[in-house]
């Protein structure tokens, strides 16, 4: 739902919004184009009415001109105008003019002489007046025909002149021919069609002066205002009988009059109400006189606002009616798009059996194709990835049940040393459950160890990344206490990051107290050892030194043989009791300055009769540098008796032994190189283990216990020393040994190594 909620609105709304946009831009533009004709057609409208105007009152105008010139070029009114006798002419020109039947166009029809004298009227008012000063008595007599309009004297009315010269069969003027038109004729025919009801007609002179007007208030009011020279003209004519003239305030009307001779349109504002006006104006026939027609522009700014709207609302509707349809149209056009989305949904979920149904050849069409192939991939992927994983999760049981049945206990842990895993024999080993073991921190198990310990554990694990080996004192859950050898490795990511630790322990409890009880039986049966021995060795030099009688040569040899056996066995009981009291604890250190080649020198001296016997060299070499070591004499004398005499024992005869005795940095350094046997390469590792012994050594050399450097070793490492050792097989060998000048430190605690 969301989908179709989604592209159907979203479609929608854009089209709507483009749709309601563009109407928007059309409805101005129109509204714009509209306003612009709606003004022209305006404009033409008022024009057009003043023309028709016009066209009526033209007519009256022109047949009456006409009707003042035929009268003019008429026998009678000539006759009357040349005869002396007028009274008899008087009625021929009476009778002549009651034949034409103008009686209801004219007020009156009159002549008068070249000096404006009325000698003839049908009014018979008139006759004995002068025109003298009319201008259409001028004009005529000036030969043109021609209308005006005036307040009569006599009548004190408005009316309308026509006039024309009366001209005899010579060309001469004699005379002129007035007409006075019908009151109302003209005002009857000033009724516009086409006018609104704020709309006005009017009929004015050249200055712009109303004569004739639908509204009286307009009358004898100027248009615009009339400049002082118009003022005094229309003053002169004596046209409008000295009425002041008021202005009706209109902009500019003068000269768009003054110079018309074509209908027109204009708009012309007007101060007396200010507005702008339609004006439509006409001059009337040919004449001096012009019809004015007025409207309110605002009346045709209403009528464009109301169309304006109503094309607003007809740009909403059509906006309405677009999106319905739209709905009506896209509904069909987005079911192949409804289906794909259902398909996807499908596929989300995981339901890859039911494929995209979409025929319609388009795009969709394409889509839906693709959808198909796609779901088709995964379902292949899928099978794939799928048998890899029970692949992997087969492996990962075998390794599992591997780490289960182990009989060491292994332990898994996070970065921050937090159990994750804990194996049966983990559980078995320490007491603890699973449950119990998991988040906790191997702590729980171990007793509490130095802080050296911990110190080295972490540095090997987690600064340097290398397994950990080391032995401790853990504690069970029931508080009973068991030794372990430890392993611990950090375990790492393909990049190398640290992920956590794997340790595996092993309870050597049993182990170590089966060594312990080897170690005291060893050092027992040393001990029982040494006083029968002693016995024998005293015996033998009694016997030896025949304080018990003479001996003879052949007793002497067998005592000697005693003799070296006994001591040798005496060595052999010492060094058995130095390693046993090595393995049960620190042999007792009384460290004290001494000169080591004073210890050296005593050594070689007490091996001389073996250096001699093998016709040896000892080459010794001391630095004066080195002064005084703080170091326990005894154990420093056992050191120097082992390797020195290794070196002799394990050298040809003839050979080269050399000591050297320097000092390095805050250290000494003992070096004892030989030119002997050497030591085959492949048993370099095992030199220092207890009662290792190398083939080569063994053969050449049947006599010796494999104890010295093994006993060597520990007392350098009390020492805080360390010991190695160079060798190639019948070469030779060199050993090394540094010890830190501050010496070997006093513990309270340590047994004494015996002598
Ligand atoms: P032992 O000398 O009684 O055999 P050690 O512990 O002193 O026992 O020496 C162990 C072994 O190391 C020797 O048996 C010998 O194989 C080898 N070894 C020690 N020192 C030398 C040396 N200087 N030259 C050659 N082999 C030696």
């Amino acid at each position: 739902m969301k989908l179709r909620a989604t592209v159907k609105i979203k479609m929608i709304s854009t089209i709507a919004v483009v749709t309601v946009c563009l109407g928007a831009i059309a409805a101005c533009t129109v509204m714009q184009m509209m306003e612009r004709t709606i003004s022209d057609m305006a404009l033409h409208h008022i024009k057009t009415v003043a023309e028709q105007q016009e066209a009526i009152i033209g007519r009256i105008v022109t047949d009456s001109l006409s009707f003042a010139e035929h009268l003019g070029s008429q026998q009678p009114v000539i006759g009357y105008l040349q005869q002396p006798e007028q009274k008899k002419q008087r009625t021929e020109l009476l009778s002549y003019i009651a034949g034409l039947d103008a009686s209801n166009k004219y007020q009156a029809i009159y002549i008068m002489d070249m000096a404006g004298n009325v000698l003839f009227s049908t009014d018979s008012s008139l006759v004995g007046q002068n025109y003298e000063f009319r201008a259409y008595f001028k004009d005529a007599l000036a030969g043109k025909s021609t209308m005006d309009v005036v307040i009569g004297g006599i009548s004190n009315k408005f009316g309308y002149y026509f006039a024309s010269p009366v001209k005899a069969k010579s060309g001469d003027i004699v005379g002129v021919v007035a007409t006075k038109l019908n009151e109302g004729l003209i005002a009857n025919a000033l009724h516009p069609k086409g006018l609104n009801i704020e709309g006005d007609a009017m009929l004015v002179d050249k200055y712009g002066v109303v004569f004739q007007a639908n509204r009286p208030e307009l009358l004898f009011k100027s248009l615009g205002v009339l400049t002082p020279e118009a003022y005094r003209a229309v003053e002169d004519t004596k046209r409008f009988s000295g009425i002041n003239i008021v202005s009706l305030q209109y902009d500019r009307v003068a000269e768009e009059i003054a110079g018309l001779r074509e209908p027109k349109g204009l708009v012309l504002y007007n101060r007396l109400h200010d507005h702008d006006e339609l004006i439509g104006v006409a001059r009337i026939a040919d004449t001096q006189f012009f019809i004015v027609i007025t409207e309110v522009r605002q009346f045709f700014a209403q009528s464009a606002g109301n169309m304006e709207i109503n094309i607003g609302l007809l740009v909403f509707m059509v906006s309405i009616v677009t999106v319905l349809a739209l709905i009506l149209l896209t509904t069909p056009l987005l079911r192949p798009l409804y289906s794909l989305r259902d398909t996807s949904l499908r596929m989300e979920k995981g339901n890859f059996a039911q494929q995209a149904t979409v025929e319609t050849g388009d795009e969709f069409g394409d889509v839906a194709k693709a959808l198909n192939a796609t779901m088709e991939q995964i379902k292949k992927t899928n099978g794939i990835t799928e048998g890899k994983l029970w692949e992997r999760a087969a492996d990962f049981e075998k390794f599992k049940l591997a780490v289960e049945s182990a009989s060491d206990h292994i332990i898994i842990t996070d970065v921050d040393g937090r159990i994750l895993h804990a194996n049966k024999a983990a559980e078995a080993i320490t007491g603890y459950s699973h449950t119990e073991m998991i988040g906790s921190r191997p702590s729980l198990i171990v007793a509490q160890m130095s802080e050296e310990f911990y110190r080295n554990m972490w540095a090997t694990i987690k600064d340097q990344r290398k397994v950990f080996y080391g032995e401790m004192t853990n504690q069970r859950k029931n508080g009973a206490l068991y030794t372990a050898e430890v392993h611990i490795a950090p375990l790492l990511t393909d990049k190398g990051d640290l992920c956590g630790f794997v340790g595996i322990e092993r309870d050597i409890t049993a182990q170590k107290n089966a060594d312990r009880a080897k170690t005291d039986f060893a050092s027992v049966v040393s001990h029982q050892l040494r006083t029968p021995l002693a016995a024998i060795s005293w015996y033998v030099e009694m016997l030896s030194n025949e304080d018990v009688g003479v001996v003879n040569e052949a007793q002497r040899k067998y005592l000697d043989r005693i003799h070296a056996a006994s001591t040798r066995m005496v060595d052999l009981v010492g060094s058995l009791l130095s390693a046993s009291h090595i393995d049960m604890g620190t042999p007792y250190v009384e460290p004290e300055p001494i000169p080591l080649p004073d210890i050296a020198d005593s050594v070689i001296d007490e091996l001389r009769r073996f250096v001699e016997k093998k016709h040896m060299t000892i080459n010794r070499i001391y630095d004066p540098q080195l002064g005084q070591v703080d170091v326990d004499p005894n154990m420093m004398r056992v050191v120097f008796q082992n390797i020195l005499s290794n070196a002799i024992k394990y050298t040809s005869e003839n050979g080269l032994v050399t000591i050297t005795l320097k000092r390095e940095g805050e250290n000494a350094l003992i070096t004892v190189s030989d030119t002997g046997y050497g030591i085959p390469a492949d048993q370099q590792s095992r030199i220092f283990t207890k009662f290792f012994r190398a083939d080569n050594a063994r053969k050449k050399e049947p006599e010796g216990n494999g104890l010295g450097l093994y006993i060597t070793k520990s007392i350098i490492n009390n020492a805080q020393g360390t010991i190695g050792f160079t060798s190639e097989e019948g070469k030779g060998s060199e050993f090394r040994i540094f010890i830190p000048l501050a010496g070997i430190k006093k513990e309270s605690e340590s047994k004494q190594i015996p002598a």
